[in-house]
């Protein structure tokens, strides 16, 4: 544990609001949002300025401490969650929430690490432009959060992750150094991209403060469609016909089984389903025009969805003919995890594998899991034009105790999934990250070059293990 004259330097530091000692407050922080992971820490700091994050970088360096960024507290992978045994503070971006500078003339806004997706969305959209990354955690997840998992989400098809939007960094580094990398240059070749190191380094190697974003010019019209299929090759077919006839206008385009969407109209209140027909698989699309001089996307879905049911891969679809009616084929996108966690105990796998692969892996991992682990049921949804799903495996019905399931079965079903994907030439996380949900997995699969190369990047950055200890990299008996 951590001992009160230490928590007092930080006190004194900070100012009493920057440091959050009653356990009622600081409770809440130390699980994660699935309640896999339980962690301690005695308390929260939550320095207000790039130049506080240093200060208190600086003396937990000075007092030997270990810190765990965090934002929102929305990992799916127990990410943001402290160790067990109290070792380490939660360092909380939370008091760093302002947009700096939001210029539609450059296409850039700057926001520091706190602010919250949906604050980016709205400040965006009210200067004629928006930030092109949504997910289901956009009202609580935070910019550097997102910019610390490489997060994806529904526009990665014609967007790209954070990778692809990040355009300049700043951050403390675990010696309490400051890298001022916002400069959003163009063309910048001073060697190693540090910028692109710190993405997706799950705050193990400093803590973000501020990111300076890509933005693009506001939608001027849209179409949401909703299309029932019979199998995910029919819905590859159809994004590769959407595609084809409408070009980069697709924006979204994600996937989910029946039995899915049945989850969602059972637990997520004012929900219907979009079409009548109960089809084995859905697909929800939409296309965007920039351009309001376009013919309308409304008009230009029909004709591709007229040429789907022309080709006998479509079923059954809806259009949506107001924005109301499309937001709310979104909520049932956006409502899929919550609503697979208020079916019951389940394992979750965040997986890729190459595109062309995808439909064939989610029939036959999902009855391969099926046959394997009797009473279990599999299936995925998600992000198949970027060969991304969430694959879960739920416990068998009338399993009550889920944590003794999962300690029951969660290695050997983890195993499983994660020996098929990489069979299949995948990666065991296609956007949520490793964390401590998925280290040891790490550990067993990767290739020896890679944790050679994960090992020598975190000790070059943070040589005391200082930063997000127990998260990302493997430990040696892991490996
Ligand atoms: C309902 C739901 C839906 C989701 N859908 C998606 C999805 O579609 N796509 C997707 O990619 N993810 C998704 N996620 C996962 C999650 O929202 C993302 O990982 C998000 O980026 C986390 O942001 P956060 O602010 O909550 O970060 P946290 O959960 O607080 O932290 C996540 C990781 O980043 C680190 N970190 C946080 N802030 C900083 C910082 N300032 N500097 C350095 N490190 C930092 C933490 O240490 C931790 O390792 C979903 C989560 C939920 C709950």
């Amino acid at each position: 544990m951590i001992e009160q004259q230490h928590i007092d330097r930080f006190i004194a530091l900070l100012g009493p609001k920057g440091v959050t000692t009653d356990p009622d407050d600081v409770r809440p922080w130390t699980s994660d949002w699935r309640d896999r992971y339980h962690g301690a820490a005695a308390a929260i700091l939550s320095p207000a300025s790039t130049q506080e994050v240093a200060a208190t970088v600086a003396l937990a360096a000075d007092l030997d401490i270990a810190l765990v960024p965090q934002g929102g507290n929305t990992s799916m992978v127990g990410g943001a969650t402290p160790p067990a045994d109290g070792s380490a503070l939660i360092l909380s971006l939370r008091r760093m929430n302002r947009i700096r500078s939001l210029r539609a003339d450059d296409n850039l806004a700057v926001c520091e690490a706190g602010v919250i997706l949906s604050v980016l969305h709205d400040a965006a959209e009210d200067a004629g432009r928006r930030f092109p990354l949504s997910l289901g955690a956009k009202g609580s997840a935070t910019i550097g959060g997102l910019v610390s998992t490489n997060a994806g989400g529904t526009q990665v098809l014609r967007h790209g992750t954070m990778r692809a939007l990040v355009e300049g960094i700043e951050a403390v580094l675990p010696d309490g150094s400051i890298f001022d990398g916002l400069d959003a240059l163009k063309k910048d070749n001073r060697g190693y991209d540090i910028k692109q190191l710190l993405i997706g380094a799950e705050g193990t190697l400093g803590v973000v403060t501020a990111a300076a974003l890509r933005l693009v010019p506001a939608i001027a019209a849209r179409a949401v469609g909703w299309v029932g299929v019979q199998t995910p090759a029919d819905a590859l077919a159809l994004l590769r016909l959407t595609e084809t006839m409408l070009g980069d206008s697709v924006e979204g385009f994600e996937v989910l089984a029946d039995e899915t969407l049945g989850f969602v109209l059972g637990h997520i209140p004012g929900t219907r389903a979009p079409i009548e027909t109960r089809t084995p698989w859905h697909v929800l699309v939409e296309i965007d025009h920039a351009d309001l001089s376009d013919p309308s996307p409304a008009e230009r879905l029909e004709g591709a969805l007229a040429e789907a049911f022309e080709r006998g891969i479509a079923i059954d679809a809806a259009i949506a003919t107001n924005e109301a009616q499309a937001d709310a084929f979104w909520r049932i996108r956006e409502s899929l995890s919550e609503s697979e966690r208020a079916q019951g105990p389940a394992l979750q796998y965040d997986i890729s594998v190459p595109v062309a692969k995808m439909p064939a892996f989610m029939i036959e991992a999902a009855a391969a899991a099926q046959a394997r682990f009797p009473g279990t049921t599999a299936s995925s949804f998600g992000h198949l034009g970027d060969g991304n799903v969430h694959f879960h495996v739920r416990a068998p019905k009338g399993t009550s105790d889920g944590p003794a399931w999962i300690a029951a079965e969660g290695q050997a079903i983890n195993a499983f999934v994660h020996d098929a994907v990489v069979a299949a030439g995948g990666s065991i996380s296609a956007e949520h990250g490793i964390g401590q949900m998925k280290r040891a997995e790490l550990g067993r699969l990767a290739s020896p070059a890679r944790i050679a190369a994960l090992c020598a990047i975190k000790a070059a950055f943070d040589p005391r293990g200082l930063f997000n200890p127990g998260k990302l990299i493997p430990l040696p008996d892991e490996i």
